[in-house]
Order: C-alpha cells, then structure tokens, then sequence
C-alpha cells in the first residue's frame, strides 16, 4: 500500500494525494504514475452535499481506495452519488468496480464508444454532448470533444465557469493523440469548440489546476499548429518516418518521450494526409511508412 504523505515525483510534478481545489472540487489522486500517466489520474469529487460525484475513478491501483477515503473524510461528506467518465481509457474507468466493490453499485456515466464499452465488465450509462448530471452543488454539462478518443466529454463546471478538462488539456505535458483511435483533425475542432466556453479554471485528468483555462487552450491550439510547421520542415530537410521526425523535432526531449512522440507524428501525418499535404511512399502503416511532403 502506498504512503499517501508521500506524493510522486515525476517530470517535476508533485501533487499531494488528496487535495481541495475549490469549495466543491476535491482531487484524490489515482496513485498510478507513469510516463502516459505524469503524477497519475485526478479523480475530482465533485459537489458540497453529503454524497458526491466521482469523476474517472482511476485505474484500479490498491493504494487508490485509502487515498479516495481519505479525500471523502476531508471534505466531510459521506459518500459516492454516482460516477461520471470522460473517457474509455483504461487509467479513467478502470476504477469503476473497486470503487463500487467498497461503495455498492453506483450509476456509471459516459459518452459512448460501442468497441471500447462492450468489453466492460460494467453497466454504462450513456450520456450525451451537452447532458446535465447535479448533485448538490454542483452542475456538470458534458460537452463531446473527441480526438484524443472518440468518447471524451469535457465536464463543464456551471457553478464555477470552470471545465473539468479529462485529458483533452493536461496540467502537465501535452494531450496524446493514439495512433490508432485518436484523430488530430477532431481534437483541433475540440479545442476550437472548448475556447468557446471560456472556461476560468480548468480541472485536468492529469497534473495542477489550470489556474487560466482559457489561455491554456488558446496555447495548446497554438502548440500544435508550431508542431504540424516542425513536422513539415523537418521533412522538408529530408526526414521521411516516423523516427526520423521524432529524433528532429522532438530532439530536446528525453528518450522516454519518443514512443508518445511518434503517435503524436504519426497523428499529425494522418491529418495532413486528408488534408492532401503529404502522402505515403510505401504502402504501409503510418507508424513505419516512408512519407514524402506534397506541393502545396
Ligand atoms: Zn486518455
């Protein structure tokens, strides 16, 4: 069992386990570390009532249960009213049945991803783009922002005029975009669609609290667009797959990151792919095709 007194240290982010953010937003972490991961997943209770909401309970991990426990005590209430997901992904729902293990059943929310969500051992509810759960409190309205996966829902916080982010924008790094079920065209248009709202404060999946969401989302926008330019120099001077770019463009950044890095390449080369700027010159899969840039 982990120390909850003891936060992790990773990429130079320490959070403690159990903290409040805000008179209705107490984050436990959900003790899972990793390079995808950064300190771990943010499982936000969400509310002021006796029983509150439990955005993406985590993992899983065994140290989890202790430090949600710990979370419930500090904000003195008493409970779980019912779980809401952003998304599939293994490190946001797969903390579902511990959770429920020790609380009893409870209704679990998300977007749906018919692939991802028949392989649940769980009950999934389906909650749709701009569908309200409350609780005492607390108003959250879903807001569909595909990309990083197909399913993701941004919670916006009517209360505060804050967002509850998932891992669309991340208090530390930046938002990965798998290879596979990620789409880079859609999580632009996502991004796009959350500066709308002009979120105050953002409430990540991962790392600190975004203390000026909006201008977090106008930099990640920005960020990316630097990004596609550093791929298509890098092509330009020659680099034609996936490492090849990877080792230009991401050359200031510790090997660890390369994996996440290529599927970040590959993502960008797929959409400038649709967008008719680039092509494959081998028939093969984006990951370890030889691509060329198009003239424009
Ligand atoms: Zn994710």
């Amino acid at each position: 069992m982990a120390n909850s007194n003891s936060p992790p240290v990773l990429l130079g982010t320490e959070l403690p386990s159990v903290d409040v953010w805000s008179e209705r937003v107490t984050v436990a972490l959900g003790q899972n570390p990793s390079a995808f991961t950064g300190p771990g997943t943010n499982t936000y209770l969400v509310g002021t009532g006796p029983q509150r909401l439990l955005i993406d309970p985590g993992q899983g991990e065994e140290a989890y249960l202790p430090v949600l426990e710990e979370a419930i005590e500090r904000t003195g209430c008493q409970g779980i009213q019912e779980i809401v997901l952003t998304h599939g992904h293994p490190d946001h729902i797969g903390g579902c049945e511990q959770v429920m293990e020790r609380f009893g059943r409870l209704q679990v929310s998300k977007f749906p991803w018919p692939d991802v969500d028949a392989s649940q051992s769980i009950e999934l509810r389906q909650l749709g783009d701009r569908d309200r759960i409350e609780t005492e409190g607390a108003t959250l309205q879903g807001i569909h922002t595909p990309g990083h996966a197909p399913d993701h829902l941004c919670f916006l916080l009517e209360e505060e005029g804050a967002l509850f982010s998932g891992d669309n924008v991340l208090g530390i790094g930046t938002t990965v975009i798998p290879a596979q079920s990620g789409d880079l065209a859609d999580y632009m248009a996502s991004l796009e669609r959350l500066l709308q709202e002009a979120p105050t404060r953002i409430y990540p999946a991962h790392g600190p609290c975004i203390q000026d969401g909006t201008a977090k989302i106008r930099e990640y926008i920005g960020h990316r667009l630097a990004r596609e330019t550093q791929i298509l120099e890098a092509m330009a001077a020659g680099a034609g797959t996936v490492p090849d770019i990877v080792q230009i463009v991401y050359a200031a950044y510790p090997e660890s990151l390369h994996a996440a890095a290529g599927q970040s390449v590959t993502s960008h080369l797929r959409k400038l792919e649709r967008e008719q700027r680039v092509r494959r010159v081998t028939d093969e899969e984006p990951l370890i095709a030889q691509w060329e840039c198009l003239p424009a």
